[in-house]
């Protein structure tokens, strides 16, 4: 079956610094790949190339048999790519609600996209229930909540999903740690980028683990846990 996205020999540059150096990656249809690595180690800037916004340098990025390399980030978007990014990024002087209405305006008709709000307030209730509050009130686990239901709102084929569990609590990384799972059970492909590589290749069908921009090793994840190459990957930066 065609890979939802693929990526050869990627390379990454600002300027003089060589973020990513010819990596190459997969995301099969409904299954999760873990991107691991250090700080420093490529995860962002390579999940940053995959939306077009920040250039390849080199290499090819081919979403659903389609090379997309070069591609603007809407055009990303419309093939079916919706990133959850590092930090959240949602906007925290605005409520809930406008949070996903902002997150709509490319969904369709306004129709469309109020039918998906309400949706995802049914998925994710206790957005529904803080709704009119501000996302900035919101706790983290909400706040991370609300991030990938920004994301769901284009009904992406792939979700990237930058380092989810940052900064959360146990009880709230298991939740969304759930979220994720139950999001493969209903087709979506996931490129998950993880610090936390236990339970990142729990959920995981295959990891790419990088290091210092390249890859240091992959495969599926009972090949991976506890493996001295993750280790080393990690304490490398
Ligand atoms: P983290 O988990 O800390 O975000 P990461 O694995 O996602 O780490 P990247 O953020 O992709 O790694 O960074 C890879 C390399 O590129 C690092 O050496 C970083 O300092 C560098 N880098 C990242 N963004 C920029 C930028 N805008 N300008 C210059 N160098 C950058």
């Amino acid at each position: 079956m065609e890979p939802v996205l693929e990526i050869t020999s990627l390379c990454v540059r600002y300027g003089p610094v060589q973020a990513v150096h010819g990596i190459d990656l997969m995301v099969p249809k409904s299954g999760i790949t873990a991107l691991l690595g250090a700080n420093g180690a490529g995860k962002t800037s390579t999940v940053l190339a995959i939306v077009g916004v920040v250039p390849a340098a080199s290499g090819t990025i081919s979403i659903l048999g389609k090379d997309m390399t070069g591609a603007p980030p809407d055009a990303i978007t419309r093939a079916g790519v919706a990133i959850s990014p590092e930090g959240r990024r949602i906007f925290a002087s605005l409520t809930v609600e406008e949070n996903l209405i902002l997150a709509g305006s490319g969904a369709g008709t306004p129709a469309t996209a109020t039918e998906r709000r309400r949706k995802l307030m049914d998925r994710f209730p206790i957005l529904g229930e803080r709704r009119g509050q501000l996302a900035g009130l919101l706790s983290g686990g909400e706040q991370q909540m609300l991030a990938v239901a920004r994301a769901l709102m284009s009904e992406p084929k792939l979700l990237l999903l930058d380092e989810p569990s940052l900064g959360l609590a146990p009880q709230m990384v298991d939740t969304i740690f759930g979220i994720v799972e139950e999001l493969k059970a209903e087709g979506i492909s996931i490129l998950l980028v993880e610090q936390n590589a236990a339970l990142a290749l729990e959920v995981a069908d295959h990891a790419v683990v990088l290091a210092n921009g390249g890859v240091a090793a992959a495969g599926v994840p009972a090949d991976l846990a506890g493996k001295d190459i993750l280790k080393s990957a990690y304490l490398a930066a």
